[in-house]
């Protein structure tokens, strides 16, 4: 899934040889093509010396989970930034590389007009506004709809049965699982064509880190392409179709998910397998990772 290498869409096959039918799957992945949230060699240097991302390449076809694992400090956050526009709250900013959407050049505007051409993040942390009800949350993040926020709303509780019961609750007092979901149900009040999870399941108990996997599937099914930033990498491999791989500011592996699932380093680092008797917490690879790289 590096750039460039789009997959192409299949056409009839006993076609091939037609004309009519060239043009037209040369028509089709053109399309298959533009249809992608796409970052091209980006780099980002925080208060105009701190260089973080060093010329990253990433693509998320529409209607596709893709994932994006890395150690603390890689630079995930940084490059949901750069994609909605929010580098420069943070005084950072792209000094090299493109961001685009279905073909269109999206870098240089700003936030706002970034989730009006459809893409919007979840934060890790969750970032709800905690003194406002869950239905004040909801439309908040449906503000730029106005003529669309009762079905959105519908849509939203349906997706989040529990924020329905909890509708005039204040959002400060929902579990860490509800206030996840509420955050998730704010960032689809806008209708996202491209939905950006930073670390959704953090903090989570396993039977909540399910459920949120099996909302980002539903949400997926109903046409959201998703960017998947997570500790988590079982559960990230487990329902995306491709995997990036980021280390100190840079794509380092990048491949099919079920390839990275089978990957020797990943089992031992990410998904906290060892290939002896003995298995590895998350948070023991964490730290031996850490050595490794201090000592490589
Ligand atoms: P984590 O999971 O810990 O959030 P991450 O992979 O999301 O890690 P980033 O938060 O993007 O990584 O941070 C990447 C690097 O950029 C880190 O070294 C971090 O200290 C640095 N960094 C992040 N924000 C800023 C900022 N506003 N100013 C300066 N440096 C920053």
């Amino acid at each position: 899934m590096l750039l460039g290498k789009s997959s192409k869409a299949p056409l009839g096959g006993g076609f091939a040889a037609d004309g009519a039918a060239r043009t037209c799957r040369r028509l089709v992945s053109a399309t298959a093509e533009v249809s992608a949230l796409t970052v091209k060699n980006l780099e980002v240097v925080y208060d105009n010396v701190i260089l973080v991302l060093r010329g990253v390449s990433l693509e998320v076809p529409r209607g596709k989970i893709i994932a994006l694992l890395g150690a603390n400090g890689a630079g995930k956050t940084t490059l949901l930034r750069a994609i909605t526009g929010l580098l420069v709250v943070h005084e950072g900013e792209i000094s090299r590389g493109e961001v685009t959407m279905d073909g269109e050049s999206i870098h240089r505007l700003t936030p706002p007009s970034i989730v009006r051409r459809g893409i919007t993040q979840v934060f890790e942390g969750r970032r709800i506004f905690a003194e406002l009800t869950v239905t004040e949350n909801l439309r908040v993040g449906g503000y730029r709809n106005p003529g669309q926020l009762s079905d959105n709303l519908e849509r939203v509780y349906s997706l989040f049965p529990v924020l329905k019961d909890r509708r005039g609750s204040v959002a400060g007092y929902l579990s860490g699982g509800e206030q996840q979901m509420l955050a998730m149900g704010r960032a689809l009040m806008s209708n996202p064509r491209y939905l950006l999870l930073d670390e959704p399941s953090l903090g989570l108990a396993p039977q909540l880190v399910q459920q949120i996997r099996e909302l980002i599937l539903e949400i997926n099914r109903q046409g959201t392409s998703v960017l998947l930033v997570e500790q988590n990498a079982r559960m990230a491999l487990e329902i995306s179709e491709h995997g990036y791989i980021m280390e100190t500011g840079r794509i380092v592996m990048d491949k099919a998910s079920s390839e990275l699932r089978e990957d020797d380093d990943i089992k031992e680092f990410y998904l906290g397998l060892h290939q002896g008797d003995e298995r590895k917490s998350f948070r023991e690879v964490k730290h031996y990772k850490r050595r490794k790289r201090w000592l490589s």
